[in-house]
């Protein structure tokens, strides 16, 4: 297998049809050493140069048109070498653009063997310097066909060699993923674990293209990163202060470090979104209250600090928090702040999210505590999955010890990391550090056309009387001084104005009335899609789509989102998403109304769920199916029961370290649901959705959180009226009792 060689990239020459036999003879010769692209006109070679990125070089003539294409190259590539091609005086170049090119060549005055030369060495420089830096050297290993005595014991693919089934998977893998599957026995690529060579200079400039002091590479995703980060920070008895909306990793965390937790409860509005905790919940006031009001802590524990504060950023709608406004109002009140950014990894990379991300500079030099964030680099960069990032911003008084900090990350490393892993997080930082302004404006952009094209297919349908989908998004928009319609507003004024997407209780499309101001935005590429049914003022509509019949259509039909609500469902605009997805999208979106409208048979529709359930569904149409279960919906108020039941944070009977070590001392026991009032939870228990948890293991279901075990039983009564919409509850079980009945069970402490 050949190395990446520049001359297997193309030069993109852009050469007029009308000069002479003379000069083309000419460039032909220049260029014999190169492969090359030809174009002979300025549309065609923006086409070209977008759409392919396999180029080592730009020749251009020099002629009126020179000056654009310079400008139109060097916005998305600052790096790639452009020659200017020139039979005359070159004093048509303005000063500016010779800055931007790298050589401007007379072919009639330089022997063009000295010319090509030039050209190769520049080529050359250029494709080193876009070599990340550890990909780099781990494309470089790889191609000095090394014979490897070490493991991984594949030894590089040849195990595999030796059989038809690792014949299959050495063909479809490719030989370079598995010679490039190293262990830390190659000393030239440095130790993830010693924090040495190439792979600490990646670390290092993932740090500084990120704005962190120090960042670590994590491979066993951000479910580690959140542990490593409690563990090196946080220890037994330490006053925690935790987003009620936090991932279940956060949650081990408490278990492994034994903290107390305290809860930050997150807004919901009526459509069941989950909005941001109040800022209020992060003054100094509010946290000594919680702190002086909980009946576990000693006296002595209640003079203590709070040791960690963790919140979710983005929520899993797509809000981001103002975090200077956080720190501010923290005012150092807590000794480490964690920012779970799992799915807002390209936040640093856009202005529009100027100040919404942990990194962020702060105002003002407000006073901070060390500040962490995770990031799931692979959730929404391009690391290959599991691999993600921990980013540390050292406290403007208080310093971390990274040596003390290092013995949390050494307890979740493997000894055998796998170095294409390694590679993608490298990858990721460069991408983004070479036009990541550039990808994350065009993604932007691209995300304002849908919600534009829905916005009007809305309306359209609207005109005619029919529904249609909507987005979550402001529908009016403060532009020049008035309120207009999201759909008219330009699109450059909204990829630049962050108060475009600042949620306001004067604008309420949102539905939280009481939002503070500057406080919130919404993220531009997080897409929550509305199906009719349920208003955010609460209301609900005559004709309603449950989301989740929606969802399972789209699915079989190619398109998955990531997460589905009630009546809302969730799409990632992520980078590289083109104009033929999103018309896929809109595509399916008006089969399902064809369908809805038609009331087409629920057999031609879903013939797994009617074959498996005729007598529930067989003579049922689409729409019948939807009103069915949205006057269910309506009837049984889950969502109301859903709305009281995270509104409890029910008793703290233990700890969830303490739970936990009942669990795992076999102190438990499995019910049925309906026989747990008065036990205490045994594991956190999370329903999907919305995802957050509604009980935490250690909490006690009583009287008081009562509502909790109403909401589940409703979840559960929906199962039976609906069979095969099964949800995804973690922490329950759900099977048959012996009187044939589907229940849900979970894990309650022995009493
Ligand atoms: C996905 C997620 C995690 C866990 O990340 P992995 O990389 O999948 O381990 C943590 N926190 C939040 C908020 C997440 O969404």
């Amino acid at each position: 297998m050949e190395s990446i060689n520049y001359l297997d990239w193309s030069l993109l020459v852009l050469h007029k049809l009308d000069s002479t036999y003379e000069s083309s003879k000419k460039i032909d010769d220049l260029l014999e050493n190169f492969n090359t692209l030809f174009v002979d006109n300025s549309t065609d070679f923006k086409r070209i140069f977008d759409s392919n990125k396999a180029l080592s070089g730009i020749v251009l003539d020099l002629d009126e048109d020179a000056e654009e294409i310079v400008k139109f190259v060097r916005e998305t590539n600052p790096k790639i070498p452009i020659f200017i091609l020139t039979e005359e005086d070159s004093s048509k170049l303005s000063l500016q653009i010779l800055k931007l090119v790298n050589i401007v060549m007379n072919v009639f005055e330089d022997s063009t063997s000295f010319l090509s030369g030039q050209l190769e060495l520049e080529v050359e420089k250029y494709m080193s310097s876009i070599k990340p830096i550890f990909f780099g050297k781990l494309m470089d290993y790889t191609h000095k066909f090394k014979y490897p005595w070490h493991t991984p014991g594949h030894a590089g693919g040849l195990m595999f060699m030796t059989n038809p089934i690792g014949k299959m998977m050495l063909d479809f893998y490719g030989e370079n993923t598995l010679r490039s599957d190293l262990s830390i026995s190659v000393p030239e690529l440095g130790s993830l674990l010693d924090d040495e060579g190439p792979v600490k200079d990646a670390e290092s400039n993932s740090a500084r293209v990120f704005s962190a002091d120090k960042t670590y590479y994590i491979l066993n995703g951000t479910s580690s990163v959140n542990q490593v980060i409690w563990k090196g920070r946080v220890t037994k008895d330490n006053l925690a202060f935790v987003d009620r909306n936090c991932h279940k990793s956060l949650n081990y965390g408490m278990v492994i470090t034994e903290a107390i937790p305290m809860y930050m409860i997150p807004r919901r509005n009526s459509l069941g979104i989950i909005g941001p905790v109040k800022l209020e919940e992060f003054t100094k006031e509010y946290i000594d209250k919680i702190i002086q009001n909980n009946p576990k802590l000693t006296e002595e524990q209640k003079k203590q600090k709070i040791k960690m504060s963790a919140l979710t950023n983005s929520t899993y709608d797509g809000l981001c928090y103002n975090v200077n406004k956080i720190k501010e109002a923290l005012n150092n009140n807590v000794e480490n702040l964690h920012f779970d950014e799992a799915w807002y990894a390209y936040a640093k990379f856009h202005p529009i999210y100027k100040n919404h991300y942990a990194m962020t500079e702060s105002d003002n030099f407000i006073e901070h505590p060390p500040i962490f964030a995770s990031h799931s680099t692979h959730k929404l960069l391009g690391a290959f999955s599991q691999a993600s990032m921990l980013h540390v911003k050292d406290g403007t008084k208080d310093k971390v010890d990274f040596v003390v900090f290092d013995e949390a990350y050494l307890m979740y490393g493997s000894t055998s990391p796998q170095y294409s892993m390694i590679a993608s997080l490298d990858v990721s930082t460069a991408m983004m550090d070479f036009c990541g302004d550039k990808l994350m404006d065009e993604t932007i952009l691209n995300a304002i056309h849908f919600r534009k094209r829905i916005a009007k297919l809305n309306k359209e349908y609207a005109s005619f009387n029919e529904w249609f989908f909507s987005l979550w998004q402001p529908e009016k928009v403060l532009y020049n001084g008035t309120l207009i319609d999201f759909e008219d507003v330009p699109d450059k004024y909204l990829l630049e104005h962050q108060e475009s997407w600042t949620l306001d209780s004067d604008n309420n499309w949102h539905g939280f009335n009481d939002i503070e101001k500057n406080y919130v935005m919404l993220d531009p590429i997080k897409l929550t899609l509305k199906c009719p049914g349920l208003n955010v003022n609460g209301k609900y509509d005559e004709i309603g789509i449950p989301a989740t019949i929606l969802s399972n259509y789209i699915i079989d039909r190619g398109v998955v989102n990531e997460k589905t609500d009630t009546y809302s469902l969730l799409f990632l605009h992520s980078i590289g998403t083109t104009v033929t997805k999103q018309e896929a999208l809109i595509k399916v979106l008006m089969n399902f109304k064809k369908d809805f409208d038609n009331n087409t048979p629920l057999k031609d529709i879903f013939p797994d769920l009617v074959s498996s359930y005729p007598e529930k569904y067989y003579t049922k149409g689409l729409k019948d199916h939807c009103l069915d279960m949205h006057n269910y919906i309506k009837e049984s108020k889950l969502l109301e029961l859903m709305d009281k039941a995270f509104q409890v944070i029910p008793k703290q009977e233990l700890t969830p370290a303490e739970a936990s070590r009942e669990v795992f001392r076999g102190n438990i026991e499995h019910l049925p649901l309906k026989d747990c009032m008065n036990r205490t939870a045994g594991v956190i228990v999370v329903p999907y959705p919305p995802g957050i948890p509604v009980l935490m293991g250690g909490e006690r279901i009583d009287e008081a959180s009562k509502s909790i075990l109403n909401f589940l039983l409703a979840r559960e009564e929906f199962e039976r009226v609906f069979p095969g919409y099964f949800s995804d509850i973690h922490g329950i079980e759900a099977f048959n009792d012996e009187d044939g009945v589907r229940r849900f069970h979970t894990m309650v402490i022995k009493n």
